[in-house]
């Protein structure tokens, strides 16, 4: 497995110094999985932290949406990489003064979700510790190995479901006020496309990055591991009814609100040209792979600038 080509960002300037140390010692960094090959077998594997104060608070969470929306977000990589989930190992620390019943609370929202996408918890790890958080790694199989590598010069991009639910909850409940319900949900209860990701790779498939750091960063990321350009036309992204009440309050563009939203989860896909669009799963088409690097997203024939989330930035 060669190294997936790194975008910008003060987070992968951290990958890139620990690929560094590395050197041979390391493999295939860089992409949503991992991927290894086990007799005829191949197996894709991601892990994920989900840390109280940073990725969720207490107060607009419930411990199984806690558990949930991090095996989630793991998922969602199986996803991207096209995987049919066989389980979860979850390292969790909770305070020691928490009960036996808020561990089952957290894990039982992380069996809800591994469950829903024909998997199973597999083992884990328990620790105590001041702040709470819950480290997922997630094990899958696939049959046709798929990263964000592959996108080629004339190729179309195309995003599943809707974008900016998470992010129109998340200012809701930042500025105090009750969120739509069903923008909650996506914050909360966050789908692992698997399904989707499965499709996909069967319909033909280059390239595919789950959605969990927001358009722009995330196209970044599979433009570079790509060596390609994407020119992305915000006015087709396909936006949650939530993000465009949202974006009216905050003044903004409602493509550009959704375009901003992290953690929806969804799969930025690139297919060969000619791609009808039916697949049988709710998606749009929203750019083309052109020569070049980087990304440009353009709203009514102008030039958008937006960056995408960094955990360091
Ligand atoms: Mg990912």
């Amino acid at each position: 497995v060669t190294a997936t080509p790194l975008g910008p960002g003060p987070e992968f300037d951290r990958i890139r110094a620990i690929a560094a140390v590395l050197g041979s010692r390391a493999t295939g960094l860089g992409d949503d999985c991992a991927i290894v090959r086990v007799g005829t077998k191949t197996l894709a594997l991601s892990t994920d932290a989900s840390v109280e104060g940073v990725h969720f608070r207490r107060e607009w969470l419930s411990l199984e949406e806690v558990g949930w929306r991090a095996t989630a977000g793991c998922l969602s990589d199986l996803a991207a990489a096209g995987a049919l989930p066989i389980g979860v190992l979850v390292a969790l620390t909770m305070p020691a003064a928490d009960p036996p019943a808020a561990f089952a609370s957290v894990m039982d929202g992380v069996g809800r979700v591994v469950t829903s996408v024909g998997g199973t918890v597999l083992g884990g790890d328990l620790t105590k510790g001041d702040v709470r958080s819950i480290t997922v790694t997630g094990i899958g199989r696939v049959e046709s190995v798929i990263g964000r590598q592959g996108a080629r010069p004339g190729d179309e991009l195309w995003v599943t479901g809707e974008l900016g639910g998470a992010r129109a909850a998340w200012m809701a409940m930042q500025a105090g006020r009750e969120p739509d319900t069903a923008a909650r949900a996506r914050f909360a209860l966050p789908v692992p496309r698997v399904a989707a990701g499965r499709r996909l790779v069967e319909g033909g498939a280059r390239a595919m990055i789950d959605l969990s750091d927001g358009l722009a960063g995330d196209a970044r990321h599979l433009a570079a591991a790509s060596r390609v350009m994407l020119r992305i036309d915000l006015a087709q992204l396909p936006c949650h009814p939530a993000a465009r009440v949202e974006a009216e309050t905050q003044g903004e563009p409602a493509e550009v609100f959704a375009a901003k939203g992290g953690e929806d989860y969804e799969l930025l896909v690139v297919m060969p040209p000619g791609a009808t669009g039916n697949v049988g799963i709710a998606w749009s088409r929203i750019g083309q792979v052109e020569s070049g690097e980087g990304v440009v997203l353009e709203l009514a024939g102008r030039a958008v600038a937006l960056e995408g989330y960094d955990h360091f930035a």
